[in-house]
């Protein structure tokens, strides 16, 4: 079993790819779950909303967010009554939202209303939040603290960010579901995800980089340059003090990760990185990509070396 630590559009990319040489049911994604939001009544997950499009066969990959051809007759229908939904959901999309709602309401964790929806939508692969423990990635900016979710989609990502929050309501702990799949996975791969909102809340959770120092581990740059292929990535990295390029991204994974793959045009460069062209234009460059992925991580296992010789 293949593991992937996810956000919403890098890492689905992969997925995607990954999808034409392992089968689903050998799949698990580890989903960030910081972006998650109560909004309109339902509760919206987008990272993990996504995964289940993507594996139900439903995702708009266009935009990387929805259900492909959605209407949204009940958004403009809530504008008009005086709704302050900024987030445009769709129809289709919001059904899924009002029942993950409901599930939660009545006691259900987030893994297991995930498990149910992807069992109703008959999804082979394991989709598992990296937490249950309400979490939530706040920018702070000129002198006001709000969700992630306003800051990127209400004010387009233009305010100035002066500091990445990670607001935690609990224990910063993975589940020992998460827990259990990265120790029994034949290895882990980190795709192409933002470092700050994506990656760091599913590092943050308790646990997780000790797993990941005990089984081989691939990760993907998101970065070409000094830009990102799409996204706040660069603003979040500069705000977190990091080089909002790979070799920033690298030193935020290199205490447990064995290989780093960047793009072949990437003028940065990191030293003992593999190159590849990490562009997912099409499905076919997701697909060699992880197969790359695959072979490096069987390459990890082949060498002899204890979880310790990992802090290098
Ligand atoms: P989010 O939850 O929607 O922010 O999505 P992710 O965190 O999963 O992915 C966002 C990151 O994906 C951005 O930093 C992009 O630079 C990166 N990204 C998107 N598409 C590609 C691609 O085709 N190749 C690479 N290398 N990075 C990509």
């Amino acid at each position: 079993m293949i593991v992937l630590l996810s956000g919403g559009t890098g890492t689905p990319k992969l997925v995607q790819g990954m999808r034409m040489v392992v089968p689903d049911s050998d799949i698990t994604v580890v989903v960030n779950t910081a972006e998650d939001i109560w909004i309109s009544g339902g509760f919206l997950s987008p990272d993990i909303d996504t995964l289940i499009y993507l594996f139900s066969g439903l995702l708009d990959t266009g935009t990387w967010w929805g259900v492909a051809g959605d209407t949204f007759v009940t958004h403009d229908a809530l504008l008009r009554l005086g709704s302050d939904e900024y987030i445009a959901i769709g129809d289709r999309d919001r059904a899924l939202q009002i029942r993950r709602g409901e599930m939660l309401r009545e006691g259900l964790t987030l893994t297991e209303a995930t498990e149910a929806l992807c069992s109703i939508m008959g999804i082979d692969a394991r989709i598992l939040p990296m937490t249950d423990s309400p979490v939530a990635t706040l920018i702070r900016t000129t002198g006001r603290t709000i969700h992630f979710q306003e800051y990127w989609v209400r004010h387009r990502g233009q305010l100035r960010i002066d500091e990445v929050v990670r607001q935690w309501d609990g224990p910063a702990r993975a589940t020992s579901r998460v827990l259990s799949s990265i120790r029994e996975s034949e290895g882990v791969i980190i795709g192409p995800s933002n470092p700050v909102t994506s990656i760091l809340p599913i590092l943050e959770c308790g646990g997780v980089r000790d797993a990941l120092r005990e089984v081989p581990v691939v990760a993907v740059s998101p970065f070409i340059g000094d830009t990102p292929v799409s996204g706040p990535a660069a603003a979040l990295m500069k705000a977190r003090g990091c080089s909002p390029d790979s070799a920033g991204t690298y030193a935020l994974y290199r205490d447990f990760v064995d290989f780093f793959v960047q793009d072949v045009r990437d003028p940065v460069s990191v030293p003992g990185a593999i190159r590849a062209d990490t562009l997912m234009k099409t499905p076919l460059v997701a697909r060699d990509l992880s197969v790359l992925a695959l072979s490096l991580i069987r390459e990890a296992r082949g060498r002899t070396r204890s979880p310790s010789e990992k802090d290098r």
